[in-house]
Parts: structure tokens; C-alpha cells; sequence
């Protein structure tokens, strides 16, 4: 998978995603990042990428036709065609399932923003799609663009060692929250592991495993359980 990143800083991006499995993926050559600076494609001695918005106001909006250029130039990269991705607080919330429909691309464009954003007139006519990380606001889209370039490197085939653990995770599967983890030492003062992780019998850690998932996804987060379709057995689990 091909991942180019449009940014006032690109390097930030693959600096931050550039560690662990990233990294891994990188090395094993499942994913590889690009980065491309508006700035290289401005114009002027000022290699000026931002201008104030009409109507005024506050703060400085990035301009079209640098990212234009950034983006004509990522998009000509093989293979085509890129999918191109805004980072937005405006955005569709990223989730689990969104990383794992953006993993079966080949190639995405990433687009960061910086100060108000960026030119709408842009947006309408080059993103396909805008990705929000959160309700909050940053001050640029990098931290966002390294967000998903994690959540999607870590699921291309190979990233992880164990293919299994993915599977394992939050809102993976039926989206539940994932169960507890314990590790040497067996025995700490802070306290001691269940009994039943220690007992061989797997059908017996599978069943504590569904119950605590299904409890504490009970507890954090209701919003993920779907009671009316959980089947017999699980709901025996979570009323016991
Ligand atoms: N004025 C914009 C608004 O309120 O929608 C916020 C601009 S923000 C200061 C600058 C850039 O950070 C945005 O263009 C976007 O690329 C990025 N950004 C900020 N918050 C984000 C979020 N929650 N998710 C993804 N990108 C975000």
C-alpha cells in the first residue's frame, strides 16, 4: 500500500508513524509513505502557501493551487487512482471499520490542513472523502494523518506477528471491547491473575475472555452493545 501525505510538514507524519509495527510494514515492505510540501509547489520569493480570508476574520486559510500541485503530483504516482482524504474536525468520525475499508486500498492521499483549513473551492474539487479523529480541534492534520496511517498500516497483511491479535481487538468482530490482559509476574502486589487464565482449559479461558468483554463493553461503552442481537449464550453471560 501506497500512502502520500500532503503537509507543511510532511516529515512529522512519517517521523511519528514511523515507529513499531509502522515501521515494521515499512521494513517489510507493505506499506511505503510519501511526503509532499506545498511549499515546493508555491509560488513567489515567499513560497507563499496561505493568504487571509475574505470577509476577514481571524487566523489565514491554505491556498488552492499549491495543494493542487501537491495533489496532481501525488495522484500521478502509480498505482492510480488515490483515494484523497481530508483531515478534518468536520469530518466522518474515524473508527475501526473505516481503518479496515481504508487497509484495502492500494493507494491514499492524506491531506493536512494547517491555521482555518483550507479554500473550500479545494476541497469540493479534489477530496473525496473528509476524516475527522475526534470532536476536538488540533492545529493541523498531522497528528490526525498519523492516526490513520497507524490504524491502517497495522492491519495490511504481515504488519503484525501474530495476524490473530487484530482480530482480538476492540470494535473488531461484533465490535465489542476487548478483555483484559495479564503477564508475568504470576504473583505482585498490586495483585493476582484469575485463576481460570492458569487452568489449560481454553474452553473455559474463551468463556471468561467473551464475559469480561462483554461486561466492561457493558460498563464503558453501552453504545457498542447491540443487546437486542446478542445471541443465548451471551446474554446468559452477562446477567450471571
Ligand atoms: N477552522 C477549522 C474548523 O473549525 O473546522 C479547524 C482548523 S484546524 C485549526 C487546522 C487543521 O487541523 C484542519 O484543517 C485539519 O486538517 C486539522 N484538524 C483539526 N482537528 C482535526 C480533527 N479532529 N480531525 C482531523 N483533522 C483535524
Amino acid at each position: 500500500m501506497r500512502i502520500d501525505i500532503i503537509s507543511l510538514f510532511p516529515e512529522f507524519v512519517a517521523q511519528v508513524a514511523g515507529h513499531g509495527v509502522v515501521g515494521r510494514a515499512r521494513e517489510r515492505g507493505l506499506l511505503s509513505l510519501h511526503g509532499w510540501n506545498p511549499r515546493d509547489h508555491a509560488e513567489g520569493n515567499y513560497r507563499r502557501v496561505d493568504d487571509r480570508p475574505f470577509g476577514g476574520g481571524p487566523g489565514m486559510v491554505m491556498m488552492i493551487d499549491p495543494l493542487r500541485a501537491c495533489i496532481a503530483a501525488a495522484r500521478a504516482a502509480e498505482p492510480a487512482p488515490a483515494r484523497v482524504i481530508y483531515l478534518s474536525p468536520q469530518g466522518r468520525p474515524f473508527t475501526q471499520a473505516k481503518a479496515r475499508e481504508l487497509a484495502g486500498e492500494s493507494r491514499l492521499v492524506l491531506l493536512c490542513g494547517r491555521y482555518e483549513g483550507v479554500d473550500e473551492r479545494l476541497l469540493a474539487a479534489e477530496v473525496d472523502e473528509e476524516i475527522s479523529i475526534g470532536d476536538y480541534v488540533l492545529s493541523g492534520g498531522e497528528l490526525a494523518a498519523a492516526v490513520v496511517v497507524d490504524a491502517v498500516a497495522r492491519l495490511q497483511e504481515g504488519a503484525l506477528n501474530d495476524a490473530e491479535s487484530a482480530v482480538q481487538d476492540s470494535f473488531e468482530g461484533d465490535g465489542l471491547l476487548d478483555c483484559p490482559h495479564y503477564t508475568r509476574p504470576l504473583e505482585h502486589p498490586l495483585g493476582d491473575v484469575p485463576t481460570v487464565l492458569l487452568s489449560g482449559n481454553h474452553a473455559e479461558i474463551a468463556r471468561w475472555r467473551r464475559k469480561q468483554a462483554l461486561g466492561r463493553t457493558w460498563l464503558r461503552r453501552p453504545d457498542l452493545l447491540d443487546r437486542e442481537h446478542l445471541s443465548v449464550a451471551d446474554r446468559a453471560l452477562l446477567e450471571e
